[in-house]
């Protein structure tokens, strides 16, 4: 395996990525230029979490990219850290700043499935019904 080239490989996405944020984050600036009535600061505070909010993959890959340019500093690079094993280096070569193998991260994709599921059930069931609901409300308040 070709550390120095998937280190470059990996500078070299972290560098698109900070451009790519950078100019979204000028584009946003000039976009907020003109706008001076008192919905001003609303408009900031919205501009700016759509902002993070766009840029959250970006950002993810970037903290990813910093860990696997931290793992080749430190010699575990290519490593499994769920069960340290040997990632291939095909996988590596697809997605440098890959952190499992791909037995690992297909367990973490199927638990992350059934996490996102539970959470839309979580969100149904504390909906109240539409109606007769009331009597069961009461009776869920614990009185003392
Ligand atoms: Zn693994």
């Amino acid at each position: 395996m070709d550390l120095e080239k998937i280190k470059k490989q990996l500078l070299e996405k972290r560098e698109q990525i900070l451009k790519s944020m950078e100019e979204a984050s000028k584009n946003d600036l000039n976009e907020k230029t003109g706008v001076g009535d008192d919905a001003d600061n609303v408009t900031e505070e919205l501009s700016r979490e759509t902002f993070y909010r766009l840029n959250q993959a970006d950002r993810e890959t970037l903290f990813l990219i910093d860990l696997a340019l931290r793992k080749i500093e430190n010699g575990t690079y290519g490593i499994c850290e769920e069960c340290g094993a040997v990632i291939g280096e095909k996988r590596l070569e697809a997605i440098p700043w890959v952190r499992l193998c791909i037995d690992c991260s297909q367990n973490e994709e199927i638990v992350r499935a059934f996490q996102q599921k539970n959470e839309e059930e979580m969100l149904y069931n504390i909906i109240p019904p539409a109606l007769g609901g009331e009597e069961e409300e009461s009776k869920a308040v614990p009185s003392e």
